[in-house]
């Protein structure tokens, strides 16, 4: 179908789909780099990048044509039988991590799940905790995601209402403060799982140093480690992975979004051997997870963040974004914060209104905790449309 309006679009997916989200009334029908348009023509930046998932932009043309060559090979094969792309997927993904075996699943939760599921028999098996009595420490206002398990670490009423029984094993600390990780701890804690920035908690970048004094902990008390880097993994900070911004390394990555190039959902779990050992055949799995489409995405994105600096590309996008925002005069505007190309800006009201007047002024973000409005461009964008893109945010915020 084509030829519709953006309300007969709208109007067919608030009829027919579930109302699990509260959408803006913007319909993107097609995409290039870091531009979308909608069906009546008009332009926008993308300035949310489908919350990290497309830190290459749309439709990548490299990445495109590893998936088109892809299609025409094999598509899916199940983790039933051998596919070629698999060990080449899990080991170039081990050396960007510097680790040595990688769980591939699709989505983040996923991820997460299997991160739960990794720490919870690493506990039992290698920590000799008694098998039901594993305990994870999460943090305040995290976010990790949309099953039972991980809404159970939530702290949000919203994710959390009505979906009860939860699951046990968890403790909550306030996120920040290492002190409260080290309280935590007792003899059935098999694992630290937190965000190196918390995302959708409204870009809080935790003080300098809590990673170091994270690390410091966990390596002392005997605990794993757990990066949840889905959204800041892959250059988004300025750092290839957030936790180097302290030279640090978890025992446990969990990584999704970018790792699929903005194509394809893929999620992994990657660890040291004497960790990921844990699972044995039949222990976990998933149908689609490491398939052949999946891989030859993932392994072409990888490349390109190397071969092109991302990291750098971010730390230099970011300055430059931040310069430009700070230097938009507007009272209600209470913090700029954040790394690399991952920016908040926080008011000190509400911040919907400025949001719909960014999408009138064609540039596409979205508020988190109502009051912080999140900028994280695909961190490719051109310096030229990244100017032309804070000349719009100007002209919407200045007032
Ligand atoms: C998006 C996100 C997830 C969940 O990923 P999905 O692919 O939506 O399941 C988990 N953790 C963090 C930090 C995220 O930003």
């Amino acid at each position: 179908m084509t030829g519709r309006t953006s309300r007969e679009i709208i109007e067919q997916t608030e009829k027919f789909g579930a109302h699990n989200y509260h959408s803006k009334e913007v319909v993107i029908i097609k995409g290039q780099g870091a531009r979308v348009t909608d069906p009546e023509g008009r332009e926008y930046f993308d300035m949310l990048s489908a919350y990290s998932a497309l830190n290459f932009g749309h439709r990548h043309p490299e990445i495109v044509a590893a998936a088109k060559e892809q299609l025409d090979k094999v598509t899916l094969t199940s983790r039933a039988f051998h596919s070629e792309l698999l060990g080449d997927f899990c080991e170039k993904l081990g050396a960007l991590t510097g680790k040595q075996m990688v769980l591939p699943m699709n989505t983040g939760a996923e991820g997460v799940e299997t991160a739960l599921k990794t720490a919870r028999r690493w506990g039992n098996f290698v920590k000799g905790v008694k098998d039901g009595k594993q305990n994870i420490i999460c943090c305040r206002n995290n976010f990790h995601g949309r099953t039972i398990s991980i809404i159970t670490m939530s702290t949000d009423e919203t994710a959390r209402k009505g979906f009860a029984p939860f699951t046990d094993g968890f403790t909550v600390v306030d996120y920040g403060d290492p002190e409260a990780v080290e309280r935590a701890i007792t003899d059935d804690t098999v694992a630290f799982l937190f965000e190196p920035i918390q995302g959708e908690a409204g870009i809080i970048v935790p003080p300098d140093g809590y990673l170091a004094a994270v690390r410091e902990i966990c390596t002392r008390r005997g605990i794993l480690m757990i990066a949840d880097e889905v959204q800041t993994g892959f250059a988004r900070t300025g750092d290839m992975f957030a936790c180097m911004h302290e030279n640090v390394t978890p025992d446990v990555y969990v990584l999704g979004k970018a790792l699929g190039g903005g194509i394809m959902p893929v999620s992994a779990v990657v660890a040291d051997r004497d960790v990921l050992g844990v699972f044995d055949a039949g222990s976990h799995g998933s149908t689609f997870g490491g398939n052949p489409l999946a891989c030859a995405v993932a392994l072409k994105a990888m490349e390109i963040l190397v071969r092109d600096d991302y990291p750098a590309m971010a730390r230099e996008k970011g300055a430059r974004f931040v310069k430009a925002l700070r230097g938009i005069h507007n009272d209600e505007i209470k913090e700029i914060r954040g790394r690399g190309l991952l920016i908040g800006v926080e008011f000190t009201r509400d911040a919907s209104d400025y949001v719909a007047k960014l999408a009138s002024c064609g540039v596409l973000a979205k508020e988190t905790h109502e009051s912080t409005i999140r900028f994280a461009p695909p961190v490719n964008i051109p310096d030229e449309e990244l100017d032309e893109a804070c000349d719009r945010i100007r002209r919407a915020l200045e007032r």
